[in-house]
């Protein structure tokens, strides 16, 4: 059985941030990822764009998602592969690859993880179904970056769905792309669009629940993104629910094309380009950890002794039972962090969490689960683990202040 310092299992922004941080630090890492390409819910769910993690403090811009992130941003602005938030998933699927393979980071892609092997409070071996049947990797410590707390789940390591008080999850949307739009007369026509829509709902006579149109802009002239299907109180880490779910939501997308085609302008020459080939999860499980970090915490603007990410995106919670999108913004100049505990999965010795199922609340998940946070999540997780291979520790005890360094040397911005 092949032994490694350190797997890391998901692909998304959280996962490569982590791989490529362990790696830069010295270890023997592989990632592994179910489908065959790296980006996570970028890629297999088309989500667009990079939500803003930023605030003004003097006039003077700050970014709180540095390190990893700021260098894939850079790459894409630099091969012109964005247009203000907005970035073309091919490109970054191209730069993963490019960057992990520098990284010296063994690949494993079209694995999917089902079992893992655990002695007390250790995991010794994980199990992946792939082309050549099962196979099992061995290692001294491993990143959970799965989105949906695979590892921990699967580990019996205590995980909680949704939300708290009855486990329902914000919706899964199944995003798709328009090709061949009059960008400029849909945009002049969304207003009309926007109240037929509203009134069409309140007739009862469209499947999907949520109360707007949500469209984004694309870096290609005549593209454009819809984030607007929506599905409700199915469980995402359920087979027969997700499959229910990706059945519902295509229904949606052609509800939603067929009613524009009627009420917007621009869309003549139009044709749908394309759907995600997942639909998308705003959230799932997330692990039950050292601390769980709150809604209060995020208000309150908690800077933790241990922070390792800093973050101000608005609580964003589309509604779980139907229509309605709530937001909580913070005041300019502010934002709170993200502790190294939340990470740490109760009672684990050797593994730790990145990305949107860290250990919090249901509306903490819903500020920091957008993608520039979950990257410099993953990137403190990677440190952290290396410290851990260095030390032969315990995830619980490795040196935080060390970490702390490590990740500001390396460019994070941590709050501290
Ligand atoms: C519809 C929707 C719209 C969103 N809109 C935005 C937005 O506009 N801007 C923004 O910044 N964020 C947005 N988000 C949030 C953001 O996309 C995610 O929270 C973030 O990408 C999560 O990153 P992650 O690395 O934690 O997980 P993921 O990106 O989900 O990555 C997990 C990876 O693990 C792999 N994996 C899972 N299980 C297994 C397994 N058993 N074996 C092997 N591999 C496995 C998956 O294939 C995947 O590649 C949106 C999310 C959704 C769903």
């Amino acid at each position: 059985m092949e032994k490694y310092d350190v797997i890391v299992i998901g692909g998304g922004l959280s996962g490569v941030a982590a791989a490529i941080a362990a790696a830069r630090e010295g270890c023997r890492v592989l990632i592994i990822e179910k489908g065959n390409a790296f980006g996570g819910a970028a890629v297999n769910s088309l989500v667009n764009p990079f939500m803003p993690n930023s605030t003004k403090v003097n006039g003077k811009i700050i970014e709180f998602s540095q390190g990893i992130f700021a260098f894939i941003w850079d790459k894409l602005k630099e091969r012109q592969a964005m247009n203000e938030l907005s970035f073309l998933e091919e490109e970054l699927k191209f730069l993963l690859n490019e960057m992990l393979c520098k990284a010296n980071v063994d690949i494993l892609f079209h694995a999917y993880l089902f079992a893992v092997d655990k002695d007390g409070r250790k995991i010794k071996s994980i199990t992946v179904a792939t082309k050549s049947g099962v196979i099992c990797f061995e290692a001294d410590y491993f990143i959970d970056a799965t989105g949906d707390a695979m590892v921990a789940y699967l580990s019996g390591y205590p995980t909680l769905t949704g939300r708290e008080k009855d486990n329902l999850c914000q919706p899964m949307t199944l995003c798709f792309r328009l090709g061949n739009v009059d960008v400029h007369r849909f945009f002049a026509s969304k207003p009309r669009l926007d109240m037929e829509y509203k009134k069409a709902l309140e007739r009862g006579e469209l499947i999907n629940p949520r109360e707007n149109i949500l469209v984004f802009l694309t870096p290609i002239d005549n593209v454009l993104h819809f984030n607007t299907t929506r599905v409700v109180k199915l469980d995402p880490t359920n087979a027969k629910d997700i499959t229910k779910a990706e059945i519902i939501a295509r229904r949606q997308v052609f509800e939603i094309y067929e009613f524009m085609k009627k009420h917007a302008d621009g869309l003549e020459n139009s044709f749908l380009s394309a759907t995600a080939s997942e639909i998308g999860v705003r959230e799932s499980r997330k692990i039950i950890g050292e601390y769980v970090l709150t809604q209060d915490d995020c208000k309150n603007c908690v800077k933790f002794a241990d922070a390792i990410a800093a973050c101000n995106y608005d609580i964003d919670i589309h509604n779980p039972e139907g229509s309605g999108t709530s937001h909580y913004y913070f005041p300019e100049g502010e934002f709170y962090t993200i502790p190294y505990r939340s990470l740490i999965p109760k009672d684990a010795d050797n593994l730790l969490v990145a990305g949107r199922c860290i250990s919090s609340d249901h509306e903490a998940q819903a500020s920091y689960r957008i993608m520039p946070t979950v990257c410099t999540i993953g990137e403190a997780a990677g440190t952290a683990i290396s410290l851990a291979v260095k030390n032969k520790t315990i995830v619980k005890n490795i040196n935080v202040k060390e970490l702390q360094k490590r990740l500001k040397e390396n460019g994070a911005f941590i709050g501290l």
